[in-house]
């Protein structure tokens, strides 16, 4: 069988991990697992009574494939009330999770051989997306030094006249950055100044420890270039819902929406009647997961420094520490990210994430999403097994 020269991208490492921790576990064999970037709290009762109350309402023929229209109206209101923007339903499309939403943003906007700037540390999903589009990504390097963040000087180095569009994540996977609102300018006005359209993928805003995540989307001098990427995944503990929202100018919408009636039809109706609900429910529900997650970031990180004898500062947003390897293993200096992971998972039987996986070596994951005792648990053991 002969395939498309774009389709030699690996498979997620996140997912690698998380499915190599979950076939030891099938073992019976003890295994710690921070590998995974979801909430690990049950979906709030509201919003699963939603969902069973358009079961029972038989609402589960096709939904209108750029989502229902009570949707596409809660989740504007939502952004709008949130995150001062101005979208109107016609600029809001509901997709299959943030996921699909990326993947159909950089179908519409790539031809093969256009560049994609992309900051590094990256989600691990941006890169392999480009290149399945035939595009190529541009890793812009940030440095830890300056707080893993990037400006219009680092992006003039990656720059070049193929370069098609810039993914901003705004609340970053995996190192918790958040950009102050002159910084965010700053990127904008860069993108403006060479007409490079912005994939903006803000999926972890609702959880911001410290400060305020700004949305690009904010700024109306630079509306019609933004694309924003959000998800109900993180917001509201509902990654197996699978309920995303692009919003961006009428004009992208009407092109995801003719993509997503040619490949998924939308995500299910059950869903988008529980997301509803979610939406119109946000104020109550976002800060009580977004409290849970402090508590278990400040867990993570309390325990990592006392039994690593170090002094890591917390993420400001998200779900995930970045960790230098070298507080972890001091012993395993002279090993990949890669290589002290698999060996963290398979002799300490700890489930982390390699930094080489988002374009950053000498690093590695550690997901705060599980529950206390799973974090206390696998600091002991890759403590037990480290040090
Ligand atoms: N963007 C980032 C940075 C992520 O980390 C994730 C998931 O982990 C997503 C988007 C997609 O989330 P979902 O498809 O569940 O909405």
């Amino acid at each position: 069988m002969k395939f498309s020269p774009f389709m030699s991208v690996p498979p997620s490492a996140t997912m690698r991990m998380n499915t190599l921790a979950q076939e030891k576990r099938a073992r019976g064999e003890r295994v710690f697992n921070l590998s995974a970037g979801e909430p690990m709290l049950p979906t709030p009762e509201p919003v699963a009574a939603a969902a069973r109350q358009a079961i029972a309402e038989h609402k589960t023929l096709y939904p209108p494939a750029a989502g229902i229209p009570e949707l596409r109206q809660a989740a504007s209101d939502w952004m709008n009330r949130a995150f001062g923007c101005g979208f109107s339903t016609a600029e809001t499309l509901i997709t299959c999770g943030g996921k699909f939403g990326v993947f159909a943003a950089l179908q519409a906007l790539l031809a093969p051989g256009d560049e994609v700037l992309i900051p590094a540390p990256y989600w691990v999903s941006y890169p392999a997306m480009v290149h399945l589009f035939g595009g190529v990504p541009s890793v812009v390097p940030a440095a830890e030094s300056a707080g893993w963040k990037i400006t219009g000087t680092d992006l003039e180095k990656k720059y070049s006249p193929k370069s098609r569009a810039l993914i901003l994540n705004n609340g970053t996977n995996p190192t918790g950055v958040v950009y102050r609102r002159d910084e965010l300018k700053n990127i904008l006005q860069f993108a403006a100044d060479r007409d490079l359209t912005v994939l903006s993928d803000e999926v972890y805003c609702g959880l911001t420890y410290e400060g305020e995540c700004v949305s690009a989307a904010s700024f109306p001098e630079y509306r019609d270039r933004v694309v924003i990427i959000q998800s109900c995944s993180k917001h509201f503990a509902m990654t197996g819902w699978r309920v995303g929202v692009v919003f961006g100018p009428a004009g992208i919408i009407k092109i995801l929406t003719m993509l997503q009636s040619q490949s998924t039809t939308g995500t299910a109706s059950i869903s988008q009647w529980a997301a509803v609900t979610a939406f119109q429910l946000a104020s109550q529900i976002t800060p009580t997961i977004r409290a849970a997650m402090r508590q278990r970031r400040d867990t993570l990180i309390g325990e990592l420094n006392r039994v690593f004898q170090t002094n890591l500062t917390a993420p400001a947003a998200g779900l995930y520490c970045f960790v230098p390897i070298k507080i972890l293993g001091r012993k395993f200096s002279g090993l990949t990210s890669e290589e002290f992971c698999e060996r963290a998972l398979t002799d300490g039987n700890v489930a982390i994430v390699p930094g080489s996986a988002f374009g950053a070596e000498g690093f590695a994951r550690l997901s705060f999403a599980a529950e206390e005792k799973e974090l206390i648990g696998a600091v002991g053991a890759l403590g037990r097994w480290a040090l």
